[in-house]
């Protein structure tokens, strides 16, 4: 470093890192016990898993999987999906939820988001639906619920199921109610960066209805009621008993967590008001009837790309969820969509940043991030 220049502080987008350190003796006895044990398949940890988390998915029933990506698959399976049918989601979302529907050889209607919440916008809803729509996708994105009763109230009107997709949003409320647990499935990811992170892959898929529940239990496990007996054509799909022992762990600190992401983005709150630069940029919004976790706290920003590179230069990590909107990804192009048919979804993939807003943060990276968006505002260097 050349002389005289100031020390940039130094600190990751995440801090997994710091997380194991405060955990790292549990997890490994947690470890440890299932080596003992030697049972790596579904058993004894994967079940009390199941039982623990349960309460914080409000279902009652809820079956461990190998990951977000096939919790969504799973439910879409669960519900007969498949060729010639249509199932209606958003642009403005990680590649999986389009994903799930595309794997399964039906066909993807996309529905513009509402550029306050970045979820669907209900409004938009009704017209997006045929005679071809079978289920629609719900994602509460950045760990806020999308507008559940609106969308409930045209689903339920067209007798069209809702998956939630609620990867990114364990622990989150609607009106009271847990994401998840609105719609006919709630599907979750345990990937290493969600709230709730495992080592490694992990999902969920949660439902009240006890049909369809026999039949994600069946899917899950190669359509196979006992060993060897195949009532229907299902996946391997499990939740790997390591997981769930790492997962047994972490749960319990789950809402500790989650207020410290909620101090987090409060605190960011106080200190851009203090600044003056909540003016220049847009924050997220927490609407009074829902609880938001934070899984990402991105604001929006005419200025986006030359605000990343400012805040790269003075040591501030931040990240962009997500650059592309999916109906113009090349993965997605035989849909056939244009630039311009989801103009919000595509402002949004233009101006979103998202900002570190992990529990372990201290007060001075908050400042840190907050005074170096102050001075690209000011135009100081
Ligand atoms: C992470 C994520 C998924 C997929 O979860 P994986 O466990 O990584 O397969 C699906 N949808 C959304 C919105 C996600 O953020």
């Amino acid at each position: 470093m050349p002389a005289g220049s100031a020390v940039k502080p130094q600190f990751p987008f995440l801090d997994l890192k710091a997380q194991y350190a405060s955990i790292s003796g549990e997890v490994e006895a947690a470890v440890s016990r299932v080596f003992e044990s030697e049972i790596f398949i579904m058993g004894p940890e994967v079940s009390a898993f199941e039982e623990e988390i349960k309460p914080q998915t409000g279902c009652e029933f809820v079956f461990g999987c190998a990951s977000g990506s096939d919790a969504l698959l799973l439910a879409l399976m669960a519900l007969g999906i498949g060729p010639g049918d249509e199932v209606i989601t958003v642009p403005f979302t990680f590649v999986a939820t389009v994903g799930a529907i595309a794997r399964l050889h039906a066909r993807t209607v996309f529905v513009d988001i509402d550029p306050s919440t970045f979820n669907l916008d209900p409004r938009k809803l009704e017209a997006a639906i045929t005679p071809r729509t079978k289920a629609i996708i719900a994602v509460h994105l950045f760990g806020l619920c999308a507008d559940m009763d609106a969308i409930l109230e045209v689903a339920n009107r067209k007798g069209l199921p809702v998956v939630e997709d609620a990867a990114q949003a364990i622990g989150a409320q609607y009106h009271g109610k847990l994401a998840g647990s609105m719609g006919t499935f709630g599907c979750f990811s345990f990937f290493p960066s969600k709230n709730l992170g495992g080592a490694g892959d992990g999902g969920l898929i949660t439902t009240n209805d006890p049909e369809l529940a026999e039949t994600i239990k069946l899917l899950r496990n190669h359509g196979s009621r006992t060993k060897y007996d195949y009532v229907v054509l299902g996946i391997n799909s499990r939740l790997d008993a390591l997981q769930a022992a790492v997962l047994r762990v972490k749960r319990r600190y789950l809402n500790q967590w989650t207020d410290g992401r909620r101090k987090n983005a409060a605190r960011y709150r106080d200190l851009f008001r203090q600044s003056g630069s909540d003016n220049a940029i847009q924050l997220p919004i927490e609407p009074k009837d829902r609880f938001h976790i934070y899984n990402q706290f991105t604001l929006r920003t005419a200025r986006r790309d030359e605000m990343k590179a400012h805040l790269a230069s003075e040591g501030i990590p931040s990240e962009i969820y997500y650059p592309h909107p999916l109906h113009l990804e090349p993965a997605f192009r035989d849909l056939g969509y244009a630039a311009g048919a989801f103009p919000e979804a595509e402002k949004c993939a233009g101006e979103v940043l998202s900002l570190p807003i992990y529990p372990e943060l201290k007060d001075e990276q908050l400042q840190a991030v907050v005074h170096a968006i102050a001075d690209f505002h000011e135009g100081r260097r």
